[in-house]
């Protein structure tokens, strides 16, 4: 088994800026512990700064900006939805950064120009180039490949004009952004060590696999015996498991740590998104509200309150067996809570 400081040391050599505030706070949730017999502890990624409004995506830019600064890059390019968190967040550091954001954004919620909303309206007040690109009925995987082609012009514009393009994946899920959360899972691990609490399961929201793939590359670095359950948040190809282990096992190589990562480190579940991405569900959305009300913490209606409910399932159905020591990583999200009414559904009312 890797120590910690020998994977830390592995990390230190790749190129990263600071962006955000680390580590982000890790504490208890003593009700519902109480209320349901597992220790809840809840990982703050929905602190991790720079803004009010951060997120897991911080995290991943700090090497993902600290690789297109060491190119010599002036501009960043990025994909999502209209109100993609990661757009946003990647608007935000590349501001702190003095580069210019470019977001390609695919509108599955109708953009109302009047009433500009939630990450779309920081997008817009970061002073971010947005090109709006309609779905036209695609799911976003789709629509986001047209978007790469737009992209691609505008990118060539760009650099006759002199400037120097960096292209982000959807996510940030590239290799160098999921060995963030090799340094994440490192972090999370500390503090657990530090409360003496070995944890017996990660629960997450995995969208575009970045985030999970960095979890399950630092549980095969440290030979950890923890489980990870992502709660998948949109519809997804046949081979996501794959694609996660995959990016996992590249973020393990990129770094030089000899181990390697499939598809058995860790678990996905589909069964909590229904009806669609950025569409609200009536569980989750209960979910929320009792978090929320028992807690005083907020999740939101696309990520993390799909993820906590998933999980929330598993400990009420004793699939998280009693008395077992839970994680649950907030991966941020909340400003979808100021959306369109189409995205936060019954929350309300
Ligand atoms: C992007 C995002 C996720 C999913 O992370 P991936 O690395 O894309 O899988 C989860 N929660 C929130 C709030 C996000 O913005």
């Amino acid at each position: 088994m890797k120590s910690y400081v020998e994977v830390k040391n592995k990390l230190a050599v790749m190129k990263k800026v600071t962006l955000g505030f680390f580590p982000t706070p890790l504490h208890k949730l003593e009700r519902l512990s109480k209320e349901y017999g597992v220790n809840i502890f809840i990982k703050r990624d929905d602190f991790t700064g720079i803004s009010l409004f951060g997120g897991n995506k911080i995290r991943k830019l700090e090497y993902v900006l600290g690789d297109a600064i060491s190119q010599g890059c002036d501009t960043v390019f990025t994909y999502g939805a209209t109100q993609s968190n990661h757009a946003m967040q990647t608007a935000t550091a590349a501001c702190k950064c003095g580069l210019n954001p470019v977001l390609f954004l695919v509108s599955l919620v109708e953009v109302n120009e009047e009433d500009i909303r939630s990450n779309l309206l920081l997008d817009t007040i970061l002073g971010a180039e947005i090109h709006i690109v309609p779905a036209n009925g695609q799911l976003l995987g789709d629509a986001n490949k047209r978007s790469f082609d737009l992209a691609k012009e505008r990118m060539r514009e760009l650099e006759k004009d002199g400037h120097k393009c960096y292209d982000i994946p959807p996510g940030g899920a590239s290799i160098i952004g999921s060995c963030a959360f090799i340094e994440g899972f490192i972090e999370m691990n500390e503090q657990m060590n530090a409360l003496s609490i070995h944890p017996d399961y990660i629960f997450t929201a995995t969208g575009t696999g970045g985030t999970m793939a960095g979890l399950v590359a630092g549980k095969a670095a440290l030979e950890s015996d923890i489980s990870i359950v992502g709660i998948i948040v949109g519809p997804k190809p046949d081979d996501y498991a794959d694609q996660i282990a995959d990016l996992a096992a590249k973020a393990l190589q990129h770094i030089a740590v000899d181990k390697t990562a499939d598809t058995s480190l860790f678990t996905l579940d589909r069964n909590y998104f229904s009806p669609g991405y950025e569409m609200p569900n009536e569980d989750a959305n209960n979910v929320i509200k009792e978090l929320a009300g028992k807690e005083g913490i907020f999740t939101d209606p696309v990520y993390s309150g799909k993820a906590f409910s998933g999980m929330m399932d598993y400990i009420k159905n004793g699939k998280v067996p009693a008395g077992s020591n839970v994680v649950f990583w907030h991966t941020g999200g909340t400003t979808a809570l100021f959306a369109e009414q189409e995205i936060i559904g019954s929350l309300a009312k």
